[in-house]
C-alpha cells in the first residue's frame, strides 16, 4: 500500500467530495455518498471500471455541503488524497447512496478541473513521492540527519510510548507495534494522525502540511496530548485489560486501525464507580441544603454497607439520580416578543387567539421574570396544533422541552413516585422528565389531562394539584426522593380535548384556552405551508421530485378526512409521499440497471432521479394512492323523504352534523327511541312530541288516519344513526321538532338546512355551546343554511369571515321561526300562531 514502491496515480483523477472524512494516506475511511456528483462517479467510474487504476480516485475534504452541489462547484480544497476503493456497498434505503472504503494512497494537488458534470475530473499533480518512501526504519533517521531525523525519532519514540500504555495482549495493538517497526518513518503521522483521537480540522492541518518536517510538527501535539491523556486515565484507575480492548478498536477490512480512542468517556466509566467521586459530585450537585443533608447520610451508610447487599445498589441509584437532578441548573430565558411572535407566526398558521393569548403571558413573564400567573391548559379537538403550540413556546423562551403524556394514568405514584421501601421503586414522570431535559425550568407539556384516570392507587389528579399550584410547587416532594423540589421555574402547560373531563379542582387552577378545528380553507394554507413540506423532508423527497396541487389538496381534505384538525390530512400526506418515494426508487433502479448495460453517454439524465419530475398528484393519482373517496357530501342525498332532518353536535373530537330520522307505524301511541341516548336528550324526545300535539291543530298536524292528534291511533320511531355512539344533551331539541313535523305534516325538510337549540315546553329556542364547531362541521358537510338559537347570536363573531360568507344564519328565538326557515316556502299556520304564545305565557 502506501509504501509500495513507484506506485504512480493516473495524472486524471475523478475526486469525490467528501462532506465529513477526512482521508490520510495509509489510512482506511468509510465515506457515505449521496449526492449527485459523487453518485456518478461511483456508478460510472468504481463500478464499470476493470483495471485496477480505474479504483483509484481522489478524495477532497472539506466540501461544504456536497448534498446541495445543484449547479455551482463549491470552492475545492486545494490538496486531496488519493486512494483505493476497497469497497463499494450500494443501498436505496433510506434514499440511494453508497458506502465506500476507501485506503488512502499520497496527497496531491489540483492544477486544472477539467470537467464538472457528470462527475467532477481533474488533472492533479502527485505530491507524495511514494518510491521515496523506501527507507529502512533504522536507516531513515540517521540518512535524514538533522532536524528532521530528530523530529521523525522523537514522533517514533512517542509512538512506542503510547502503544507501551496500552495492552500488548490485544492483537490490534500488538499489530499496530508491529507495524510501527516496519513503517516507513516519514508516514508515520500521517497513519497515526488517522488512529488516535483527532478532530477533523486536526487531520486536514496534516493533510496540509506538504513537508515533512512540518506534518511531524503538525501530528506530534496531537500524539502527546494522546499519551498524556492516557497516562492521567491510568493513574486514575488499575489497568483493566478488559476496558483497554476497547480503547483501540480496528476496522474491518482497514488496513490499519483508523478508530479514535475514547479516552474521555473511558475515563467517565471509571470514575462513577468510586464513593468517593460520588461524594464529590454531591457537593458539586448544589442541592438545597436539605436535600445535601438526606444525600450525605445516605452517603454514609453506602460506605458502611457491602456490595453484595441489594440496599446498596438502591442506596447508589438513589444518589446517582440525586446528583443528576438540575437542582441549580437552569437555561436563560431568551424571550424577544417581536421574535416570538415571528416564531409563532411562521410555525403555525392561523390560530390568531390562542397566539395573542400566548404572547400576552410572555410579554407578562418578561416583565415580571417570577410570575406565579395561570397555567395555560390548550382545549380543543385533536390535532389542531395543541402539542405543537407547546413546542413552539419552548423555542421562543430557548428553554428545554419535555412532553408528559397524561392519557390513561391512574396511579398517582405516576406522577409523584413510589416511596424507596418498594421493590422496582422510581420517582415520578415530573422528577424523571427534569432528569431527561438537565435543567430546572424546562417547558413541560401535560399532555390529555382530561384522560387522567382514576383507580385504588390514588387520584393522579389530586397529585397534579400540587404540581400545578403556583403557591405549593416550589416544595413539590417526590415520594422517591423524599425532598423537596423546586418546581416553580418550570412551565407547565396542558392539553385537553374537553374540559368536561377535567377534575374541577385542578381546572381551577389553569386558564382554558379553545382551539377551535379549521376550516377547509385554512387547511389547505396549512397544508401547503406547512404539512407537504415536512412530510416531504420526512420521507427524503425534495418539491422537485412531488408536487401536491391545491386542487388536490381540497379533493383530499373533503373526500379523504372528516376531522376539525389536520393529524389524518398529515397522514393522508405521508401515504401519497411513500407511494411516490416508491416510485422514485423504483426508476433509480431501472435506470441503473440500464447504464450498466448500455453504452448510454455520461452526461444522460440524472441517476438518482426517474426522467418525470416532478410527480404530479392529479385526481387519478390521488385515487390510485389513497383508494376510492371515504367521504361524500351526504347531506342532501338523504332527505329524500318526510321525517328527516340534520342536526349539529358538539363532540371532543370537533363538531358534527347529525341525523335524526323518524317514522310511524299503526298503534298505540308508542314512542321507540334508539340510536345510544342519554336521559336528556330521551326528555328533548318527549318534550317535542307534547310540543307538536299541543301545536297540531295550529300546524295542521296529523296522524296516519287524518286525525288531529299526531299520535293517535299510532307508534312512532325515532332513531339516531351511529347507534354505537352514546348521545346526550339538549341541543338537539329543535332538530327533533323539526324531524317530527316533517312526519306529520309529510312535507319534506330543505335538504341544505342544519340546526341546533334546546327546546323548551313553551316553543321556546334556547342557547347551547359548541357553536363554533358546530357552524364548522355543517360548512365542512356542505350545508348552506344554519338554525340557531338567538342567544347564540354573540358567538358568530368568533368564525372566520369566509365560512359565514358561505352560509346563511337563520337566529330563531321560537320554533315557529325554526320550522319556517326548514321548510321551503314556510310551514302552514305559522300566521295564525304568532298570538297564542303571549295568550298562555300571561298564564
Ligand atoms: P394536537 O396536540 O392538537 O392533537 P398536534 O400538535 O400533534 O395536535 O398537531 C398535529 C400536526 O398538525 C402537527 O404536525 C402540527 O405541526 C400540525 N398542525 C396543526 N395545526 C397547525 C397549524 N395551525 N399550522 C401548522 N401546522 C399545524
Amino acid at each position: 500500500m502506501a509504501s509500495g514502491d513507484g506506485i504512480q496515480i493516473p495524472s486524471r483523477l475523478p475526486l469525490l467530495l467528501s462532506h465529513e472524512g477526512v482521508l490520510l494516506p495509509g489510512s482506511t475511511v468509510r465515506f457515505t455518498v449521496d449526492s449527485p456528483r459523487n453518485m456518478h462517479l461511483v456508478s460510472q467510474r468504481l463500478l464499470k471500471g476493470t483495471s485496477l487504476k480505474s479504483t483509484i480516485i481522489g478524495v477532497i475534504p472539506n466540501t461544504r455541503d456536497p448534498g446541495h452541489d445543484t449547479d455551482d462547484l463549491p470552492n475545492l480544497h486545494k490538496i486531496g488524497t488519493a486512494g483505493i476503493a476497497v469497497q463499494v456497498v450500494g443501498s436505496n434505503w433510506p434514499k440511494p447512496h453508497y458506502t465506500l472504503l476507501i485506503t488512502g494512497l499520497c496527497r496531491f494537488s489540483v492544477s486544472t478541473l477539467l470537467k464538472e458534470r457528470p462527475f467532477v475530473l481533474a488533472e492533479v499533480e502527485q505530491l507524495d513521492k511514494l518510491e521515496h518512501y523506501t527507507t529502512p526504519v533504522t536507516e531513515g533517521a540517521t540518512a535524514k540527519g538533522g532536524e528532521l531525523g530528530e523530529l521523525s525519532h522523537k514522533f517514533y519514540q512517542a509512538a512506542v510510548q503510547l502503544l507501551g500504555l496500552l495492552d500488548m495482549s490485544v492483537p490490534v495493538v500488538a499489530k499496530f507495534r508491529r507495524l510501527l517497526d516496519s513503517l516507513p518513518r516519514e508516514t508515520l503521522p500521517d497513519v497515526v494522525a488517522s488512529m488516535i483521537r483527532t478532530s477533523n480540522k486536526e487531520k486536514l492541518q496534516v493533510l496540509d502540511a506538504l513537508t515533512l518536517e512540518e506534518r511531524f510538527k503538525k501530528a506530534l501535539p496531537m500524539l502527546t496530548r494522546q499519551i498524556e491523556g492516557l497516562t492521567l486515565l491510568q493513574k486514575t484507575r488499575k489497568i483493566n485489560p478488559e476496558k483497554e480492548k476497547r480503547v483501540l478498536s480496528v476496522r474491518k477490512g482497514g488496513a490499519l486501525p483508523d478508530r479514535r480512542f475514547n479516552l474521555e468517556e473511558e475515563a467517565e466509566d471509571e470514575d462513577g464507580d468510586d464513593t468517593a467521586v460520588l461524594e464529590k459530585k454531591v457537593h458539586a450537585a448544589k442541592m438545597p441544603e436539605a436535600a445535601l443533608r438526606v444525600c450525605l447520610k445516605e452517603l454514609k451508610r453506602l460506605k458502611k454497607m457491602p456490595q453484595s447487599m441489594p440496599e446498596f445498589f438502591l442506596t447508589r441509584n438513589y444518589l446517582d439520580l440525586m446528583v443528576e437532578l438540575p437542582w441549580s441548573k437552569s437555561t436563560k430565558d431568551c424571550l424577544d416578543i417581536q421574535a416570538a411572535r415571528t416564531l409563532l407566526d411562521n410555525d403555525h398558521y392561523a390560530m390568531d387567539k390562542l397566539k395573542r393569548r400566548v404572547l400576552e403571558y410572555l410579554a407578562v413573564r418578561q416583565l415580571k421574570a417570577s410570575l406565579k400567573g395561570p397555567i395555560l391548559c390548550f382545549v380543543g379537538p385533536p390535532g389542531v396544533g395543541k402539542t405543537s403550540v407547546g413546542r413552539s413556546i419552548a423555542r421562543t423562551l430557548g428553554r428545554e422541552f419535555h412532553r408528559i403524556a397524561l392519557g390513561g394514568v391512574c396511579d398517582q405514584s405516576d406522577i409523584r413516585g413510589h416511596r424507596r421501601t418498594y421493590v422496582g421503586s422510581m420517582p415520578g414522570r415530573i422528577v424523571n422528565g427534569l432528569k431527561t431535559v438537565g435543567v430546572n425550568n424546562p417547558v413541560i407539556l401535560l399532555d390529555e389531562v382530561d384522560k387522567l384516570g382514576k383507580s385504588l392507587q390514588g387520584d393522579p389528579a389530586a397529585a397534579l394539584l400540587e404540581v400545578l399550584d403556583p403557591e405549593q410547587n416550589h416544595s413539590f416532594t417526590d415520594h422517591y426522593l423524599n425532598v423537596a423540589f423546586d418546581l416553580s421555574q418550570v412551565l407547565f402547560i396542558a392539553t385537553a380535548n374537553t374540559t368536561a373531563t377535567i377534575p374541577p379542582a385542578l381546572l381551577d387552577r389553569m386558564e382554558v384556552l379553545q382551539v377551535p378545528g379549521y376550516t377547509q380553507e385554512e387547511k389547505v394554507e396549512i397544508a401547503h405551508r406547512h404539512l407537504i413540506p415536512n412530510q416531504l423532508e420526512q420521507h427524503g423527497l425534495t418539491p422537485q421530485q412531488l408536487h401536491i396541487p391545491q386542487d388536490s389538496t381540497q379533493d383530499i381534505i373533503s373526500s379523504y378526512t372528516r376531522e376539525a384538525g389536520v393529524r389524518s390530512l398529515e397522514r393522508k400526506f405521508g401515504a401519497i409521499c411513500r407511494a411516490v418515494a416508491v416510485k422514485i426508487a423504483e426508476g433509480h433502479r431501472v435506470t441503473a440497471a440500464d447504464a450498466s448495460t448500455s453504452e448510454r453517454p455520461a452526461l444522460q439524465g440524472d441517476k438518482a432521479a426517474p426522467p418525470e419530475m416532478p410527480i404530479v398528484i392529479d385526481h387519478v393519482a390521488l385515487k390510485d394512492i389513497l383508494g376510492p373517496p371515504l367521504f361524500e357530501m351526504e347531506v342532501s342525498e338523504r332527505l329524500t323523504l318526510p321525517g328527516v332532518a340534520v342536526g349539529l353536535a358538539w363532540t371532543p373530537l370537533g363538531g358534527e352534523i347529525l341525523f335524526v330520522e323518524a317514522s310511524r307505524t299503526e298503534g298505540e301511541g308508542q314512542l321507540t327511541l334508539t340510536g345510544q341516548l342519554g336521559d336528556v336528550m330521551k326528555e328533548s324526545a318527549h318534550l317535542a312530541i307534547s310540543w307538536l300535539r299541543a301545536n297540531a291543530k295550529t300546524y295542521q298536524l296529523t296522524n296516519m288516519g287524518g286525525g288531529p292528534d299526531p299520535l293517535e291511533g299510532t307508534d312512532i320511531h325515532l332513531h339516531f344513526p351511529a347507534g354505537a355512539v352514546t348521545k346526550d344533551g339538549p341541543s338537539a331539541g329543535v332538530t327533533i321538532v323539526t324531524c317530527l313535523a316533517s312526519l306529520f305534516s309529510g312535507r319534506l325538510v330543505r335538504s341544505d338546512v342544519a340546526m341546533t337549540g334546546e327546546i323548551t315546553l313553551r316553543g321556546l329556542v334556547l342557547p347551547v355551546g359548541g357553536i363554533k364547531d358546530k357552524v364548522l362541521a355543517a360548512h365542512r358537510a356542505g350545508v348552506k343554511r344554519v338554525i340557531l338559537p338567538k342567544r347564540n347570536q354573540k358567538d358568530l363573531e368568533e368564525l372566520p369571515a369566509n365560512v359565514t360568507a358561505d352560509l346563511d344564519f337563520v337566529i330563531a328565538a321560537n320554533l315557529d321561526e325554526v320550522l319556517n326557515a326548514a321548510f321551503d316556502g314556510g310551514f302552514p299556520g305559522i300566521a295564525s300562531s304568532h298570538t297564542q304564545p303571549q295568550l298562555t305565557s300571561k298564564l
